[in-house]
């Protein structure tokens, strides 16, 4: 039997309650929503299913992200996702970023994840209850795709200022 595989079925079925908690403690008091001064870099994503809007700013030191700021209207799905995303990218360097993003997105895409990936995750994993509400997934990606656009202009050098 692979035990990645029993850990994430697991965690499907208990999921729940931590999802409804993370949720709404996330929408209630959403981190991080400061406009960051100066930033490196820098985009808006919407989601025009149910009018879910963030705008993001990050500030890069060495090649790590060292302030997060992150404007979200719409959804509480959304609004918690970029909460708790603002969170997982502090001190994480850009790669780490997009391969964050990509295993989130796979997640939500239904795709099974390692044990070590979802462990990656953190507290995210809690989204992957959301898979049971298609229309939904939208809304829990909408940051996570605002992260790679900035990341993608961020570095094809089109700063934005
Ligand atoms: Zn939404």
């Amino acid at each position: 039997m692979n035990p990645g595989q029993d850990i994430s079925q697991n965690l499907f079925e208990e999921l729940d309650d931590l999802y409804q908690d993370l949720i709404l403690d996330h929408y209630r008091r959403p981190r991080n929503q400061q406009q960051v001064a100066d930033p490196d870099i820098c985009a808006e994503g919407h989601n025009p299913f149910c009018g879910d809007r963030v705008a993001l700013q990050i500030k890069l030191e060495d090649g790590r992200v060292t302030q997060v700021g992150l404007q979200s209207h719409g959804c509480s799905i959304t609004q918690a996702s970029a909460s708790k995303m603002t969170e997982l990218l502090k001190d994480k360097t850009l790669e780490e970023t997009v391969i964050l993003s990509k295993l989130f997105t796979a997640m939500m895409q239904g795709k099974k994840l390692t044990e070590e990936e979802l462990e990656r995750l953190g507290e995210m994993k809690a989204f992957s209850a959301v898979c049971k509400y298609p229309i939904r997934i939208k809304c829990a990606v909408l940051p996570w795709n605002t992260l790679e656009d900035g990341v993608k202009h961020y570095r094809s050098g089109q700063k934005h200022r």
